[in-house]
């Protein structure tokens, strides 16, 4: 599985990144944390990079995607990873297309996480007090100076992608600010398996059948509360080309609950 999670900073992509890893059994690629480690080690790519990153602007398209690149390489990406910061721009979007290309490899999806300014900018004032209150280190760019600095690169050079994987009919929005294990149901909702169908074997084991009904039975309250947290931090979903517009026009929280519905009525 292959997935990018797109969002301004402070929107939560390394915390619903690590879910995504823990649930999946990907990696995590964040470039920012790659780029701080380069910093924090001084090599040649770290000194280049450490005055942009301090003043929050987005580093030479060169020096990530190489870092993505190799980074794609490695055995534990081969499972399937979740990107986290990148691509930053269409120019990077395109590159990773033609890495992946190469391998003859797919995205399998893009998540938008959806998120209020001005509450962002409330949450990483917040985020500055608690690491104080640590005793741990401030990161240079959790500076409400370099936040506006980040936020206005996001508008103008990330927010672009958007469009880009609309077009691809890859991307799914989600609210970013909803409580973050809403965001992360809704977004276990996006890339949840299509359940394998049951071989005549199976179906021949009455007994062990009998057994997963029950279980299904009083699992079908939880499926519903899922798909209730789903829906709520699940944004419209971007309409696919050539889809019925019955379809489309559907809210998403009817749709996703109404999913939940089925889902629960196929178990019985
Ligand atoms: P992040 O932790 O993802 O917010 O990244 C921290 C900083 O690293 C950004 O403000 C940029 O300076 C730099 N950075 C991270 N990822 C990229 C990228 N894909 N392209 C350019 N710069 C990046």
């Amino acid at each position: 599985m292959r997935l990018i999670l797109l969002g301004p900073p402070g929107a939560g992509k390394g915390t619903q990144a690590q879910r995504l890893v823990a649930r999946h059994g990907i990696v995590q690629l964040s470039t920012g944390d790659m780029l701080r480690a380069a910093v924090a080690a001084g090599t040649p790519v770290g000194r280049q990079v450490k005055d942009i990153m301090d003043r929050g602007e987005l580093c030479p398209d060169n020096i990530v995607v190489s870092i993505i690149a190799d980074r794609i390489q490695q055995p534990d990406a081969k499972n399937g990873f979740v990107l986290d910061g990148f691509p930053r721009n269409v120019a990077q979007a395109e590159a990773l297309e033609r890495m992946l290309h190469e391998k003859g490899l797919d995205l399998d999806g893009v998540v938008e996480l959806k998120v209020d300014e001005g509450q962002l900018v409330r949450r990483i004032e917040s985020r500055i007090k608690e690491t104080l209150a640590r005793g741990e280190p401030l990161r240079k760019d959790d500076d409400p100076e370099v936040l506006k600095t980040r936020l206005d690169a996001y508008r103008r050079q990330t927010a672009p992608l958007i469009h880009h994987y609309r077009e691809k009919n890859l991307i799914r929005a989600v609210d970013g600010m909803a409580p973050m294990d809403e965001v992360t149901a809704a977004i276990n909702w996006i890339f949840a398996k299509p359940k394998p169908k049951k071989t005549s074997a199976k179906l021949a084991n009455t007994q062990k059948t009998k057994q997963k009904s029950m279980k299904a039975a009083g699992g079908a309250k939880k499926s519903k509360q899922t798909a209730r947290k789903a829906a709520k931090a699940l944004r419209r979903p971007v309409k696919a080309r050539g889809s019925k517009v019955a379809a489309a026009k559907r809210p998403a929280a009817k749709k996703a609950a109404s999913k939940g519905a089925k889902k629960t009525a196929k178990r019985r």
